[in-house]
């Protein structure tokens, strides 16, 4: 039997590198000058870097950004070390030319290890870590030029009202767009062109992109309480140590930590080096701009979803340059070519947005870790909830755990309430019980909100015919269809394929026959708009007509108190500050636990907390905030936990199951999914999969077992399951293993996630 060995993963973080030469670490080219062939990594699925001749009298070391052709294309690639096909001797004349290379700075060695690391960590092709990092090629190329006015002072010869709002916006004589001033002073292009004409403006070319907003750590004082100074000067003093460690912000919803982590960023400021903070939802986070805003007199760099690509270019640039001094991201962020990263903060580190299911399925926390240890830069993770790993991590002393138990607000946590719904019955047809109804009357005549809170978008989901039977499934995947009633359509959650809501069955053909079973957030509201015709109400999910601009806005909306009733899946669970909000009530707390997943104790956990978390963060509200759960299983841990406040207990015997059982952090998980286009060709492979799996000590392969999620855009899906001892090198078992499998050919593919999130 074969062992494969694992160190602790802080040590296998350092030994790693161990062969690699020091002069590689700090980015010297070993072979001097004269070295005429270099390695390029490029943005493609393959693992190793290729060889490239260098044209005489051009130099580019590692980490350069270059481009070269590849098969008829050219790419953009980085510069390679140590060569890769140092022992292999290449007859020159075969290799292909470096093209050109970008005036732009090179990939730091940290970085250039760290995509090695990812790479190997979650067995994907390191040129696929590479396409993460070139996202902006944009950016490689100088920002064009634009051509603009500024006024010379000379006056017109006839002034009109027009002319003069002109004049006056550009009496600073600095540089104006043309379409910018026209809209500015709301004058026609004629206008302008009159003044042109006259000598008063005259065109200019303005130099782009030069409005970098540079953050001021000692912008704003912050008012910090006790607990809050003293988490603040632990992070400070491990910034200025600028060595690698990890500290966890453990808080209560509420209790500041934003403020906390702040001072940490003002401390990367200070000596000089950039911060990246990463937040689950981003592109919604307006109250969180506006707090940064405020407390360093300046705008960060977004990076997300919603940033256009020259934006995108910009910050890609000014972080490689270091002119970006802070960037605020989603988990992609984790990817930019920092110059001198000083600090990554992690907040809602528990939060599942941060593992990457498609393409690379990576984990952003745990990748920050490994990446502030490439860089000798420290990590704080923040959590009013940690996952199990983190909080293990802090009670085995490798992460600092800094506590804060209290509300900054002075306010206290809500009390949290188990509706027992087999004693509390909803009306037929409805779904929010007696005791939830009564609540938010109280609620509304306290002149206070309520939020429901239901993770489920749509009006029910599923739909079935009430005279045959029939249900109405998506044709390419195994799942019901939910029914969006908005909209009028029926539509999959996984691969979007949507139809008409018809008026029959399509089966019996029986006219309004069709029934809604189940809630869903419309559904909830068209009860709400019943129970409560006068109340304001505002429906919050990600599918909102509008997109994210519209989200953002409703979520002022409801943080200025402009809405009675709030119905929201988990958006409105992450991050956000509603001071008028006192009732929070879960329709279903029992959803999450339904299903096999073995954190779904843990997830229910963190997403009723925090969604509870969000009522009565400030002092400016009558009595108590409250949190209604309903659910069919009062007596279930999880519920008894959060009912009692009593988070330790639901981390003592959650982090005790998990070492029972052996699952993360006490042991390894890699989900194999195999899928094809037909169940016979999966089905097969899987098989011989998991024969093909060498023996080993301390591993386990279990399945091939039907995917929960069988179908999926056509492609069926079965899974396997490798279980291990925690110091066991997973990633090197599995390398072996599909080293001895049969090719996968056709439609077939094997996708590998390590520590997965997902089990579908
Ligand atoms: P969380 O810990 O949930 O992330 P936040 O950082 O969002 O909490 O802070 C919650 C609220 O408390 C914010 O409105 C913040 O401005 C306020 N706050 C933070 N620190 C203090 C303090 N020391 N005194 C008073 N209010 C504070
Ligand atoms: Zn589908």
């Amino acid at each position: 039997m074969a062992t494969y060995r694992r160190h602790a993963y802080v040590e296998l973080w350092t030994n790693r590198y161990e062969g690699f030469p020091l002069s590689d670490l700090f980015g010297v080219n070993p072979s001097g000058p004269q070295r005429r062939i270099v390695s390029v990594l490029v943005p493609a699925p393959v693992e190793t870097a290729y060889s490239y001749r260098l044209p005489a009298g051009v130099e580019a070391p590692p980490g350069s950004i270059v481009e070269v052709p590849l098969g008829p294309r050219k790419v953009i690639g980085v510069v390679w070390d140590p060569p890769e096909q140092a022992g292999k001797p290449v007859s020159d004349n075969r290799l292909r030319e470096i093209e050109r290379v970008f005036d732009a700075p090179p990939l730091q060695p940290s970085m250039r290890r760290f995509v090695d690391w990812i790479g190997s960590y979650y067995l994907m092709p390191r040129g696929m870590i590479m396409r993460m990092v070139l996202r902006a090629p944009e950016a490689l190329e100088p920002e064009p030029r634009i051509r603009g006015l500024r006024q010379i002072g000379v006056e017109p010869e006839r002034m009109t009202p027009a002319r003069k709002r002109v004049i006056d916006l550009t009496r600073d004589g600095l540089g104006w767009s043309r379409s910018g001033l026209a809209a500015s002073a709301a004058v026609s292009s004629s206008v302008i062109d009159g003044l042109v004409a006259q000598g008063t403006l005259e065109e200019v070319w303005l130099e782009p992109g030069k409005s970098i907003d540079i953050p001021d750590p000692d912008h704003t004082a912050s008012a910090l309480n006790e607990d809050q100074s003293a988490a603040a000067d632990v992070l400070t003093s491990r910034v200025k140590a600028a060595a690698f460690s990890v500290a966890l912000i453990d808080g209560v919803t509420g209790s500041g930590k934003t403020d906390v982590y702040f001072e940490a960023v003002a401390e990367a400021l200070r000596i000089g080096r950039q911060a990246l903070v990463l937040l689950p939802e981003i592109a919604l986070t307006g109250q969180f701009l506006d707090r940064f805003t405020a407390r360093f007199g300046a705008r960060p760099a977004e990076w997300h979803s919603e940033v256009t690509p020259k934006n995108r270019a910009r910050v890609w640039r000014g972080v490689s340059t270091g002119d970006v001094r802070v960037v605020v991201g989603a988990r992609s962020a984790l990817f930019l070519p920092f110059r001198d990263l000083g600090l990554i903060v992690i907040d809602e580190e528990h939060d599942g947005a941060y593992k990457q299911e498609e393409g690379v399925n990576y984990h952003a926390r745990d990748m920050a870790v490994v990446r502030a240890r490439l860089g000798g830069f420290p990590v704080a993770l923040a959590s009013a909830t940690p996952s199990i790993e983190t909080r293990v991590n802090a009670d085995l002393g490798r992460y600092a755990r800094l506590i804060l138990p209290n509300r900054a607000s002075g306010a206290e946590l809500p009390a949290i309430e188990a509706v027992d719904l087999r004693r509390h019955l909803p009306e037929r047809g409805k779904f929010l019980s007696p005791p939830l109804l009564s609540a938010i009357q109280q609620t509304i005549s306290n002149g206070e909100q309520t939020l429901l809170f239901l993770n489920r978008r749509g009006y029910a989901p599923l739909t079935l015919c009430r005279t045959c039977g029939h249900r109405f499934q998506c044709p390419d995947c195994s799942t019901w269809l939910v029914e969006h009633r908005f909209r009028g359509v029926l539509t999959c959650h996984h691969c979007g394929h949507t139809e008409r809501r018809p008026d029959f069955c399509p089966t019996c053909g029986e006219v309004d026959s069709l029934i809604a079973c189940g809630p869903g957030i419309e559904r909830i509201a068209e009860e709400v708009a019943d129970a409560f015709p006068e109340a304001h109400r505002i429906i919050l999910s990600s599918d909102l007509h509008g997109g994210a601009a519209r989200m953002k806005e409703e979520l002022a909306a409801i943080a200025r108190g402009e809405a009675d009733i709030i119905i929201g899946t988990q958006l409105v669970a992450k991050g956000h500050n509603f001071p008028k909000l006192t009732l929070v009530g879960v329709v279903d707390a029992d959803l999450g636990l339904a299903h096999g997943d073995p954190r779904a104790a843990e997830k229910t956990f963190q997403l009723l907390q925090q969604v509870t978390g969000r009522a009565g963060r400030f002092m400016n509200t009558r009595g108590a905030a409250r949190g209604l759960l309903q659910t069919y299983a009062p007596g279930h841990p999880v519920m008894k936990a959060i009912v009692a406040g009593d988070r330790e207990a639901f981390y003592a015997s959650e982090i005790e199951d998990r070492r029972i059982v052996g699952l993360p952090p006490f042991g390894r998980l890699a989900g194999v999914i195999i899928s094809a286009d037909d169940r016979e060709t999966a089905q097969a492979y899987a098989r011989s999969l998991a024969l093909a799996a060498p023996k080993a000590d301390k591993i386990q392969v279990l399945g091939p077992t039907d995917a929960p999620l069988a179908v999926v855009r056509g492609r069926h899906r079965f899974r396997l399951l490798v279980k291990s001892e925690r110091t066991v090198d997973i990633q090197t078992y599995i390398r072996d293993w599909l080293a001895l499998a049969d090719k996968v050919r056709g439609s077939l593919r094997i996708q590998i996630d390590i520590d997965p999130q997902s089990f579908l």
